[in-house]
C-alpha cells in the first residue's frame, strides 16, 4: 500500500483515494500511479499508526518538501492529514503543501480552518475555470452549484491566515477563459499557475 512516495524530488503523501469531485483532467483516469512508483489506489484508508509506520520506512534522504496530494482530495480526511502533517513536522524539518479542491468546508460540517494554521505551510487550490458555471463542468463536484464560491472563500480565507497560497488551472479550458482565471487570481492577490494537460503522468505536481 503506497502512502508516501517520491515525486520531483520531494515526499508525497497519499492518506485517501475519497473525493466528491470527478475532474475532466483527473489524473485517476489515466493509470494507477505516478511515473514507477506502486499503485496508489489503496487497499483500505490508512490508520495513523499505519501512516506512521510508512513513513518510518520511507526514505527521506535530502527531501526538504513535503505534498499531500495522492489519488484522492487530502481534505477528505482533514483530522488524518493534520495528525499526520503535526507529525511530520516533528519528526523532520520539510514543510508542508497541500494540494486541494478547496471543498474542506462542504466536505466536512463545522471545520474551522484555524486548524492548518501552524501546521500547513501552502496551499496549491484547484480553482480549475473562471465561473461557477464552467467550474462545475470541469470539476463536476457532488455538492454543486455553490462549490466554486465555496472554493473561493477558502482560498481567501487561508491566504488571510497567513498561508501561502496559490491557484492551478488544467489547460484543457479555453485560452480566454485561462485569461479571465488569471484576472480572478489577480484581483484576490493570488498566484495561479496553469499545468499541461497529460495522459501519461508526467505533470503531476
Ligand atoms: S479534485 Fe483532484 S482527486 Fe478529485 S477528481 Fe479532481 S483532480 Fe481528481
Amino acid at each position: 500500500m503506497t502512502i508516501f512516495y517520491k515525486f520531483d524530488g520531494k515526499m508525497y503523501i497519499n492518506i485517501t483515494n475519497g473525493c466528491p469531485c470527478d475532474c475532466v483532467f483527473c489524473i485517476r483516469k489515466n493509470g494507477d500511479s505516478i511515473e514507477d512508483n506502486d499503485s496508489l489506489w489503496l487497499e483500505h484508508e490508512p490508520s495513523f499508526e499505519e501512516v506512521c509506520a510508512a513513513f518510518e520506512k520511507f526514505d527521506k534522504t535530502g527531501i526538504t518538501e513535503s505534498v499531500f496530494c495522492g489519488y484522492g482530495e487530502p481534505t477528505v480526511r482533514a483530522d488524518m492529514l493534520i495528525k499526520t502533517a503535526e507529525y511530520i513536522k516533528s519528526k523532520t524539518q520539510m514543510s508542508v503543501r497541500v494540494n486541494t479542491n478547496g471543498l474542506v468546508r462542504l466536505i466536512n460540517k463545522d471545520f474551522s480552518i484555524e486548524r492548518f494554521k501552524g501546521v500547513v505551510d501552502s496551499f496549491s487550490i484547484s480553482l480549475n475555470a473562471p465561473t461557477s458555471e464552467r467550474y462545475n463542468e470541469v470539476t463536476r463536484p457532488s455538492f454543486g452549484e455553490r462549490s466554486f464560491d465555496e472554493m473561493m472563500c477558502f482560498a481567501r480565507d487561508v491566504k488571510a491566515l497567513g498561508i501561502k497560497t496559490s491557484f492551478t488551472v488544467v489547460d484543457i479550458i479555453t485560452p480566454e477563459e485561462i485569461k479571465e482565471c488569471e484576472k480572478l487570481a489577480e484581483r484576490l492577490g493570488i498566484p495561479l499557475r496553469v499545468r499541461a494537460y497529460v495522459t501519461d503522468n508526467e505533470s503531476y505536481t
